[in-house]
Parts: structure tokens; C-alpha cells; sequence
């Protein structure tokens, strides 16, 4: 089973009836979450066994399944916390500061044609939310094989879960193979007897990151006599920027899924899993803090989602091997990938196509083959490059596959 959660802002405040609710909901999760760890649980249904009667007498007048839902989200932060603990982390006890509240789907009515949220609060005390629906919300409320999952209130805001089973990859006619680079994305797209280089370009996430890294240094260094105030500083840098990279992956996921979809591509991605560098430190930084791994799970959750085949390869020596030949050549190159057999390519484009063919040979669905000899030099497709991020979409044009 998939899910989404969509965001939904409110056309009006919330009513007070609600914000009281959101206040004690968090009263319960944080009382539920101290109950749990002096009893060393962290199960919904352990704690609702040891706290559910205690909790109904504090908070007699509160929707009994709201209570419930109070366990669950106490029990995920006493699983968050446990997982630290074994991680060798020191903690505080937890303790939930943000004002919110979980509704599960049969705590709560969605309209899905006005668009009003029926949330009760306590017997005989409904409060309506009524949601501002946007086209891109209508997808999701007018598509009938999604199911609503839970409702999560914040003040501002509310976020729906919507479900649905996953649907069967197709069976893909051409293969889109990508190296995953610092700044780009690079690779092969092979159809039939036609294979040409692709290339989605992001570097502006690369200097986001390293502006990042570099304010967060002078601020630390500004504010060392008030950790306080530097730690403050830094957590709100760090979200904003945080928001920008995540935009930009999403956009690079979506034309790329767009590309396969249109074509009917399997998508072959390098397994990041256990991958290291050997890289220098800085090098080994500037990695780590490149959300690669992030890009690969967003493109692998929308690809699922979608139905597109999603196929993921070792990628060890990818970079280094002679497609043609077989030879692994030892030392690093340059820009440019050259063998003693005369074949020479784009180092990145070159990995995808050992990729690829990695790919093949571990049985990818469907009849797929690749000759690199049919490889076009002068033929390269362009899936994104950053002036598609500009702002002032949509016009229906972000993300059309240009040829140069
Ligand atoms: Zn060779």
C-alpha cells in the first residue's frame, strides 16, 4: 500500500473548538509518552493497556479514537527515541513542542467534492474545516481509486493521507540508465537500436549546499560565546535551505519520471546502499551532504506510485570499466573515460553505460538489449537543467524534453 500525504491550507483560522483540541491532544501524546517510558513500552496497543484509563478520566470529554491516536503518535516518538538510545545517543526524555493532532480515517469525514473536513471533537461537538482546493489538490480528490488514510492537524494547516495499492510496473520497450553525479545526473537512454546521452543538470544545489555550509560556519563562529542563539540561527538557515534543495529535487524526479513515463523506460539507478568514497575529506563532505541517496528515494517513491520499473544496480568499478572490452583501468581519470581499445566517452555517461549493462545482465525485465556501438557521440537529450526551476511556473512548459 502507497500513501501521500497532501497538503491542504484552511480557507479561515482554525476555530477555538479545534485549538483546544490540538492543545490537549498534545497534553495526552506528551503525558502517554513519559507513562510509556517508565514502563518501558512503545507500542499503541501496550500503552493504550496501561494509560487508557488513567487518560480517560483526565480527559473525559475527548473523542475516545482521538485518545487512541494520541498511543500511536506517543509510540513513534518512543520508537524514535529508542532507536537513538541503541545508536548510542544521549536524550532528553521527549518531549512534543509542536502543536498538532492525528486523526485516523474513521475519526474524520472528508467531503471530497466541497472539500470540507468534518472533525469531531467531542460527543454532540463537530468543527468544520474548510480546505482551499487547488487544481493539483483536485487530482487527489476527484481520483477514486485513492483511499483516504489520516488526517494530520497543525495550526496553520492540514495534511491528508491518500492511499492506494501500488500499481504493476509496466513492462518497459527502452531503458533509462543514470549516473548519479555531484551536479547532474547523467546516462543513456536506449531504444531499440537507438542510444543517446541524457543529462539532467542541478549544479545550483551543489552551491546552495555550499553556501550553506559556509554561512553555518561564520555564524558559529560569530555567536560561539551563545550557543543558544547560534544553534537558533543555524536550525532556521538550515530549513530554509532545506526547503530550496528539496524543491529542485523534486522538480529533476519529475522530469525524469516524466521522460520514462512518456517512453516507457525502466529506470536504472545505481545502489547507493553501503556506497563510500575514497575520495579526500572535503570531497568526502561535499558527498555526504549531497542528498543523492534523497533524489534516488524521491524518484524511487514517484516511480512506484506511477507504476514505472525502477532497477537498481551495484554500481563498484561502474566508472573505471571499458564497456567494450572489459578492462578496468586503475587510475582515476579525467573528464573524459579513454581505454587501449580506442573507445573513449564522458566518464559519467560512461559508468551508465557499464550500468546498463550491468542491468541487462542480471535479467531486467523484458527483452532490453544495448549495443555501444550503436551509441550516439553527437546526440546529447537534456531532462532538466536549472532554468526550468525559474519560479514562475506553471506554464505548461517546465520539464519538456528538449533535443540539442
Ligand atoms: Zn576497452
Amino acid at each position: 500500500m502507497l500513501v501521500k500525504g497532501v497538503v491542504f491550507y484552511l480557507e479561515s483560522d482554525l476555530p477555538s473548538e479545534a485549538k483546544f483540541l490540538l492543545e490537549d491532544f498534545r497534553l495526552a501524546v506528551n503525558n502517554a509518552v513519559r507513562a510509556g517510558l517508565q514502563s518501558r513500552v512503545t507500542s499503541r496497543n501496550a500503552l493504550c493497556k496501561i494509560a487508557y484509563k488513567g487518560f480517560r478520566l483526565e480527559h473525559p470529554r475527548m473523542y475516545a479514537q482521538h485518545l487512541v491516536s494520541a498511543f500511536e503518535v506517543a509510540g513513534s516518538v518512543l520508537k524514535n527515541r529508542r532507536r537513538r538510545v541503541q545508536k548510542g545517543i544521549t536524550c532528553i526524555i521527549p518531549y512534543v513542542k509542536r502543536l498538532m493532532m492525528k486523526a485516523e480515517n474513521q475519526a474524520y469525514k472528508l467531503d471530497r467534492k466541497s472539500g470540507v473536513i468534518d472533525l469531531p471533537i467531542r460527543a454532540g461537538c463537530h468543527v468544520e474545516l474548510r480546505l482551499v482546493v487547488s487544481q493539483y489538490h483536485r487530482k487527489y480528490l476527484d481520483d477514486v481509486s485513492l483511499t483516504l488514510g489520516s488526517l494530520t492537524v497543525l495550526p496553520d494547516r492540514v495534511i491528508v493521507a491518500f492511499r492506494k495499492d501500488a500499481p504493476k510496473p509496466f513492462v518497459p520497450e527502452s531503458a533509462l540508465s543514470l549516473d548519479t553525479n555531484e551536479r547532474s545526473l547523467d546516462g543513456l537512454f536506449v531504444d531499440g537500436d537507438v542510444a543517446k546521452a541524457v543529462k539532467a543538470e542541478f549544479p545550483d544545489i551543489a552551491i546552495i549546499q555550499q553556501r550553506r555550509h559556509d554561512r553555518r560556519k561564520r555564524l558559529q563562529k560569530k555567536k560561539a560565546h551563545d550557543r543558544r542563539t547560534s544553534r537558533n540561527l543555524c536550525r532556521r538557515e538550515g530549513a530554509r535551505e532545506h526547503h530550496r534543495i528539496d524543491y529542485r529535487l523534486h522538480q529533476v524526479a519529475n522530469s525524469v519520471l516524466k521522460f520514462a513515463e512518456e517512453r516507457k523506460s525502466v529506470i536504472v539507478l545505481e545502489d547507493l546502499k553501503g556506497f563510500k568514497s575514497k575520495g579526500s575529506k572535503e570531497l568526502n563532505r561535499r558527498l555526504s551532504m549531497w542528498p543523492r541517496r534523497k533524489l534516488h528515494q524521491i524518484i524511487e517513491y514517484k516511480a512506484q506510485w506511477k507504476g514505472i520499473p525502477v532497477f537498481k544496480v551495484d554500481p563498484r568499478n561502474s566508472s573505471r570499466t571499458c564497456p567494450i572490452c572489459g578492462r578496468i583501468q586503475d587510475s582515476r581519470m579525467g573528464a573524459e573515460f579513454k581505454c587501449e581499445c580506442g573507445w573513449h566517452l564522458d566518464r559519467h555517461i560512461n559508468a551508465s553505460i557499464n550500468l546498463l549493462q550491468t542491468a541487462i545482465s542480471k535479467g531486467m525485465a523484458g527483452g532490453l538489449w544495448f549495443n555501444p556501438g550503436a551509441f550516439q557521440h553527437d546526440v546529447m537529450m537534456i531532462l532538466y537543467e536549472p532554468a526550468m526551476a525559474a519560479r514562475s511556473e506553471p506554464n505548461g512548459t517546465s520539464g519538456i524534453v528538449g533535443v540539442t
